[in-house]
């Protein structure tokens, strides 16, 4: 791993706490990159604690379970944090009380449920909170709902995360921020954004295990969107280059990662030459 030049170096041997992006980082697709299971294994041996970091609303945290296991990552619904998940912290910390009309899956509408929000996909006058997630349910009568609602600007508009699009076996699919453009065109409304590269969820995941910044390192492969959080929220960054991003697009870029490594292996290679020491918390 090399540390990038005028950032901090990266001292691994303080890390406890490694916040994982999922797709490019710890597997492409469907294809398990060889050294994860691993390098999971490393981490939690040592003592060190890791939490996997996703951007996408359209799965729930079970759901992301069950594909990590057909991958064969032994995972449980408290290793995540999602979109999903701090938005719906967020929502209760602002808009606990209001009708909030879900542009999503059924499967978001379920998470929000669950969380105690009052939450819907039906245009009603009780409406008073928008929220747009990444919907593979997306229908034109969802969008003139939302670009009806959007209408009133007394009426919040949050997105689960910003990502134009995802990419899939067969190339990108228009995701949360490409259906968030459609609504700026029709209404000229911008939303408030919660996932990666806000530091939300960093900051949710730090809070959870109780380390701090200074403790946590977050690895992905997307500089504007993973580097970006893990910047934000003030912890230590890796960028791995097993998925979206190459040499090329992180020499032209603004946004510096503490350290760069070609993929997670390099990770597992740099923690086993660090010896195991029991947890200072
Ligand atoms: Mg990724």
């Amino acid at each position: 791993m090399t540390n990038k030049r005028k950032e901090k170096a990266l001292p691994l041997a303080g890390i406890r706490l490694f916040l994982f992006d999922l797709d490019g980082t710890l597997y492409l697709g469907e294809r398990l990159f060889p050294y994860t299971v691993g390098l999971l294994e490393k981490i939690r041996r040592s003592g060190r604690r890791y939490l996997f970091m996703t951007n996408n609303s359209s799965k729930s945290a079970a759901d992301y379970v069950r594909k990590l296991d057909r991958l064969g990552i032994a995972a449980t619904e408290e290793d995540f944090v999602t979109s999903s998940e701090a938005t719906a912290q967020y929502l209760l910390a602002h808009y606990r009380d209001r009708c909030i009309y879900v542009g999503g899956t059924r499967s978001l509408l379920a998470e929000f449920r669950a969380a105690g929000l009052d939450a819907t996909d039906i245009l009603t006058d009780k409406v008073h909170c928008v929220v747009c997630g990444f919907d593979t349910e997306l229908t034109f009568r969802k969008l003139e709902d939302l670009s009806r609602l959007l209408r009133d600007p007394d009426i919040p508009f949050i997105a689960t995360h910003p990502d134009l699009v995802c990419p899939t076996e067969y190339g990108a699919v228009p995701d949360c921020g490409a259906v968030c453009e459609m609504l700026y065109h029709a209404t000229g409304r911008r939303p408030t954004v919660i996932g990666k590269p806000e530091p939300f969820m960093a900051r949710m995941a730090m809070q959870r295990t109780g380390y701090g910044p200074e403790q946590t390192l977050v690895v992905g492969d997307r500089l504007y969107t993973d580097i970006a959080c893990g910047r934000r929220a003030g912890a230590y960054t890796l960028l791995v280059l097993s998925g979206e991003t190459t040499e090329e697009m992180l020499r032209a870029s603004s946004i510096h990662p503490t350290a760069c490594a070609a993929d997670c292996g390099e990770l597992l290679s740099a923690l086993e030459c660090i010896p195991d020491t029991p947890d200072a918390l």
